[in-house]
């Protein structure tokens, strides 16, 4: 049994998905203990027992403090059956969240997998729907998986409400996939997603997106998606040379639009200022797949929190070496594997 200290490095939610999530590929069972213990609402949270629910499902696991609040849980997968699946948060939480967990075991079953989700599409501290379809199954695409989805309701935090469809071939071993260094930006548009709020917002957002980032007004749309609730998410997609990236802010009820535009200036900022491909966000989320592909290298910024604790969970569960090192004094490369 691997135990995992839950509260160490970042200490959230994303030490128990990728702890699930590894002990779903490698079938090796784990206990982690203090749950979130340094959140203000310490334990198991709803979004996260649908990612236990969602794991344990597909795999018929033996499954032990799976309650809400709960700072300890023990999780014995057994095989991992692709199939058709319907998992609900049932509130906002994340279903990328849900999905990114047992992604990587369908990946690798025999079988092809459908997954309808129904919770938040675009939620803020998780990788938005156009995210997960544009650049991260991007990515998997290119490592050779065969991934379909689609969003059938937008979902914005709070009401939530969202629907996705998932469909997940058998992709057997994934290739690896390694970086240069970013050469140019082929490519820049954003979008920003509205319902239930005045036009106006999305407009003038799309209007300081494209002055501060220099993109063409005409690739800035601001865009009503139908939703249950209201929401506001403004986007900024990039191709280059290397690759996709996707950064995403959010507005909020009472909450400055220019507040909102200069978050997402930043973390665009933050990508110009590296020659890294792959962003801030994305770092931590590509170790899965690179780890299950045996290597793999990118150029990056800083490594987040999340990054450096996603690494050390992945070593408790494979034998993998992953380095990360300074190459500038804005640009970092992670080698995954020898
Ligand atoms: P946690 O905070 O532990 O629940 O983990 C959140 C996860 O969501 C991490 O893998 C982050 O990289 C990811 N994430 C948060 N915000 C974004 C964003 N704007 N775009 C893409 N991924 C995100």
């Amino acid at each position: 049994m691997i135990i995992i200290d839950g509260s160490f490095g970042e200490g959230g939610g994303q030490i128990l998905r990728t702890s699930l999530s590894l002990s779903l590929i490698t079938k090796k069972p784990f206990e982690i203990r203090n749950i979130r213990a340094n959140r203000s609402k310490p334990g198991l949270l709803r979004q996260h027992l649908t990612a236990i629910e969602a794991a344990k499902t597909i795999s018929q696991a033996q499954v032990g403090g799976a309650a809400l609040g709960s700072s300890c849980l023990v999780f014995e997968p057994g095989k991992v059956q692709g199939g058709n699946y319907r998992f609900s948060v049932g509130t906002a939480g994340s279903t990328i969240l849900v999905l990114q967990t047992i992604l990587p075991a369908l990946l690798i079953t025999e079988n092809k997998s459908e997954i309808l989700l129904e919770g938040g599409t675009h939620n803020p501290f998780a990788p938005p729907y156009d995210f997960m379809e544009d650049v991260f199954f991007g990515y998997l695409r290119k490592m050779g998986a065969e991934i379909t989805s689609q969003i059938e309701q937008y979902g914005f935090f709070p009401a939530g409400g969202g629907r996705i469809k998932t469909v997940i071939h058998p992709a057997g071993q994934l290739k690896p996939l390694h970086f240069s260094r970013r050469k140019k930006i082929i490519k820049q548009t954003a979008l920003a997603y509205s319902n239930l709020i005045p036009d106006r917002i999305g407009q003038q957002e799309m209007i300081i997106i494209s002055r501060a980032l220099n993109i063409n007004k005409t690739n800035c749309k601001p865009k009503s998606v139908p939703s249950p609730g209201p929401g506001n998410a403004v986007i900024v997609k990039l191709e280059s040379d290397q690759g996709s990236e996707c950064f995403t802010a959010f507005g909020e009820k009472r909450k400055p639009l220019e507040k909102v535009c200069q978050e997402l200036i930043n973390q665009v900022e933050e990508f110009y200022n590296s020659d890294g491909t792959i962003g801030h966000y994305l770092a931590d989320q590509l170790l899965i797949p690179l780890a299950m592909a045996g290597s793999g290298s990118y150029f990056t910024s800083q490594p987040s929190q999340h990054t450096l604790t996603n690494i050390e969970i992945i070593q408790k569960f494979l034998d993998i070496p992953i380095r990360c090192q300074a190459v500038s004094e804005t640009t970092w490369q992670i080698h995954v594997g020898g």
